[in-house]
């Protein structure tokens, strides 16, 4: 899977009104200045007031200063971009959405948002300080209770004043100031710390996050989010950002001990004529040492987080900003040049290696529209190096190699991986695949495989009293070999890759390459699948580790299925916003647990994975809500958080694999049983949508051309009911059938009956699946029962008196009560 930061990136990252009388004009300022200014913000001493019945509306939240003081930062580029208040206040927010409600109350347990605060951190690029300034008073020198003490006091703890939002706010001073920014962090009387963000350059402007702990990890719980006012009214899906990237051209030198050095340059395409300030993903673990425009004039670049912030072996997410000496028009080109040098690979032992960067090791506009790359690697001999894209050249002399990689199909985005591999390939049409996989495993894995099988190697004594308790001498132990399953893996791949083209239409590049990567996940890049060294394991060997035999189908071949499958689901076709990132992950998913059924014992197999994955979504977590319960499938990567830690997991994987396994029901023609529609429409959506970025209902309105009359159940030829159900809302249905036979004739009988529904709202209405149980155990579908809040009737005649009847539970994410 392509990772991207949702919502929950906005608390690291940390946007109409022209402010008359700004002291500088934005192309003036000398961004270090101005740089310098924010990373120092203080309290201003002049600049505190008494404020009292004062308030701030920001879209939907209400923030009222009842009685306090309010003390204004200095400035920077000329202007107050934040302050400290401390007193009495009060928040007000109520969410417009059903489903953002739903998502506050489970945080807060109302679908409201209304609390008092005694303090206020507030950073901003608005009319903030000139809206409170207007209202506030001068504190009387004789007012006992004026805080003497208040700017000394805040100015001693920098990060209490917010500083990181300074990035942010720099790219407003420097640039476009329509789309502004508003932070508050306010310190709640009974839900503590949390803060409430309008960030206009934002799709979804206004949020509220807090951060929590839930599991011993640190989450960024976004209660809710949702569009401003204004960011709606704009185009619905733009993107943060001043600029989109037309091509990359790197160039990367790695030296036997993994430092690397890198140069890069960028065609880039502005997307607005007012802002000049560039932000890039970028490894915290690499230095930039130069940024040049096309004429060789050296440019003002920033890295993120400060090195002194950094600490030893943190892989979080870093970035660099780049100032522009000038904005571009809208849709004039440019380049910029980049030198940067460190160290992203591990060794993670036994000559295992790891990138660990993801996308951070080039300066990285991000994943939001396709580029083309061209891929440049100098590296020793005794290393075999796997890119993203066709390999065009490759040259080995005084041991080093030197390679060329460039774009064959849709990238949005681009990497490598490298190690003493061994490799494979083999020819599947017009597609090679290749799968390459080190002699041994990562030290790691290779001591827990020692540790949990020494003990079984115990001397065969005649007498167990005589038998040592001590394990035998881990020697004994053969070790793991990802290499020795080189020809396994290539064929799995083979055999999925070509299934896929049967389903998805051709596989988008030109060859597929495999790689083996240490940890536990996999990855699907354009073109080249990381998998985990246990995907490159015997079945019995990963049983020795302790893996549970119920995992074995997503391991393995599973996850090799999977990552492929993302080839087409996240690569070619990629996802608008974090919102409707559970298409790719969800027919990822899906694709896989088809796979599965086409195998030996395939329909056993992919309904026992179907029932695995229900049973974990009515599971209860420590909460004693289910896991399904955490939050609407639209929620994406929302739902791993604090209360829910693997929420995503559950909801997105599994229960969206289950969304289009019942879809894949709708859209069975009733009296053949045919599901060749559903595959059409997934074809058909591949072939229109190819290269662009979908969106949930890019998906569901594609999805009706392909409707059957029966899964018309509002008559308006729509699918909003399934998937307002299945995708916006939560809930697992429960149903009770009863029914009785009666026989008509010798060869004909009349079996007729009712469904009750509970367990999900009134509203909620489906499509029930319901089935006879013959002689043999047999079952034989009879069709589909429309059944709502008022329950379901049926009629149905059959040639042989069933033995019951019963809700078809292989097809139906429900809970089936006799
Ligand atoms: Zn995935």
């Amino acid at each position: 899977m392509l990772a991207e930061s949702g919502v929950s990136g906005r608390l690291l990252l940390l946007a109409i009104v022209l402010l008359p009388g700004r002291a500088w004009a934005a192309s003036e300022l000398d961004p270090k200045e101005v740089l310098n200014q924010l990373h120092n913000v203080k309290v201003d001493p002049d600049q505190v007031y008494v404020l009292r019945h004062a308030q701030l509306i920001r879209d939907r939240v209400k923030l009222f200063f009842n009685r306090g003081y309010i003390g204004f930062f200095t400035k920077a580029a000329g202007e107050i971009t934040g302050a400290v208040y401390i007193g009495e206040g009060e928040i007000l927010l109520i969410p417009p959405t059903r489903v953002e409600k739903e998502s506050l109350a489970r945080f807060i347990h109302s679908p409201i948002l209304e609390e008092q605060f005694t303090m206020a951190i507030l950073r901003f690029t608005d009319q903030t300080a000139r809206e409170l300034i207007a209202v506030a008073e001068r504190p009387e020198p004789d007012d006992p209770e004026r805080p003497l003490d208040f700017p000394q006091k805040w100015n001693s703890a920098p990060h209490l004043l917010a500083v990181e939002d300074s990035p942010r706010i720099f790219e407003d001073l420097l640039g476009d100031r329509t789309l502004p920014y508003f932070h508050a962090r306010l310190e709640g009387s009974s839900l503590k710390w949390f803060e409430v963000v309008d960030d206009e350059r934002f799709p979804e402007a206004v949020s509220v996050v807090a951060a929590r702990r839930g599991d011993d990890e640190l989450f960024a719980d976004c209660w809710c989010a949702f569009p401003s006012k204004s960011s709606a009214a704009r185009r619905a899906n733009l993107r943060p950002g001043m600029a989109k990237a037309l091509s990359y051209d790197i160039d990367t030198h790695l030296e036997p001990g993994s430092s690397m050095t890198g140069r890069a340059e960028l065609l880039l395409e502005s997307l607005s004529s007012s802002d000049r300030v560039l932000t890039f993903d970028f490894s915290r673990l690499l230095s930039v040492s130069k940024v040049l425009d096309e004429r060789g004039e050296s440019l003002a670049v920033y890295q993120y987080p400060l090195q002194e912030d950094i600490e030893a072996g943190d892989r979080s997410k870093g970035w660099i900003q780049v100032v522009l000496p000038a904005s571009h028009p809208v849709g004039d080109r440019f380049r910029i040049r980049f030198n940067y040098q460190g160290n992203v690979i591990t060794d993670v032992g036994n000559h295992v290696l790891y990138v660990g960067e993801r996308g951070g090791w080039y300066p990285n506009l991000g994943i939001g529209s396709p580029a083309s790359f061209d891929l440049k690697f100098d590296y020793p001999e005794s290393l075999t190096l796997v890119a993203t894209g066709a390999r065009i050249e490759q040259k080995t002399a005084e041991g080093r190699t030197r390679s060329r990689w460039r774009s064959d199909g849709v990238f949005r985005i681009a990497g490598f991986n490298l190690g003493p591999y061994h490799s494979v390939d083999r020819r599947v049409g017009k597609t090679t695949v290749e799968v390459y996989a080190t002699r041994e495993a990562e030290a790691a894995l290779e001591e827990r495989h020692t540790r949990k099988l020494a003990p079984h190697f115990v001397l065969p004594l005649p007498s167990r009293e005589r038998t040592p308790s001590f394990p035998i001498s881990p020697d004994v132990v053969r070790p793991l070999a990802p290499a020795a399953l080189l020809q396994t893996v290539a064929e799995s791949a083979a055999q999925a890759l070509q299934y896929f083209e049967s389903l998805f239409g051709p596989f988008p590049y030109s060859r597929l390459a495999i790689s083996q990567i240490p940890g536990n996940f996999g990855q699907g890049w354009p073109g080249l699948v990381y998998l985990p060294t246990l995907a490159f394991l015997r079945k019995s060997e990963r049983y020795e580790l302790g893996l549970p035999e119920k995992a074995e189908d997503l391991l393995g071949h599973g996850m090799v299925a999977h990552e492929i499958a993302h080839q087409w689901w996240g690569n070619l076709l990629g996802w608008q916003t974090y919102h409707d990132q559970w298409l790719s992950e969800g027919l990822a998913t899906y694709a896989a647990a088809l796979d599965l059924s086409r195998q030996k014992d395939g329909d056993r197999r992919f309904h026992e994975l179907l029932r695995g994955y229900k049973l974990d979504l009515l599971s209860k977590g420590k909460s004693g809500m289910s896991n399904e319960a955490s939050g609407p499938i639209w929620l994406g990567q929302r739902l791993s958080n604090s209360l829910t830690p693997g929420g995503y997991d559950d909801v997105v994987y599994k229960k969206a694999c289950w969304v289009l396994h019942m879809l894949r029901g709708l859209m069975s023609d009733p009296s053949t049983g045919s599901d060749e529609r559903f595959f059409r429409l997934l074809r058909d959506f591949v072939a229109t949508y190819q290269g662009m970025d979908v969106s949930t209902e890019d998906f569901m309105r594609h999805a009706e051309k392909y409707m059957t009359r029966s899964s018309d159940l509002e008559h308006d030829r729509r699918l909003d009911w399934f998937f307002n159900e299945w995708v916006y809302e939560t809930g697992i249905p429960t149903y009770k059938l009863q029914s009785s036979v009666k026989q008509l004739s010798a060869k004909r009988f009349l079996v007729q009956g009712t469904i009750t529904q509970s367990g999900v709202s009134s509203d909620f209405e489906m499509l029930v699946p319901v089935v006879a149980v013959v002689g043999n155990d047999k079952k034989a579908a009879l069709g589909r029962v429309p059944v709502s809040e008022d329950g379901g009737r049926f009629k149905f005649t059959t040639t042989e008196r069933p033995k019951r009847l019963a809700i078809d539970e292989e097809n139906l994410l429900a809970i089936s009560e006799r």
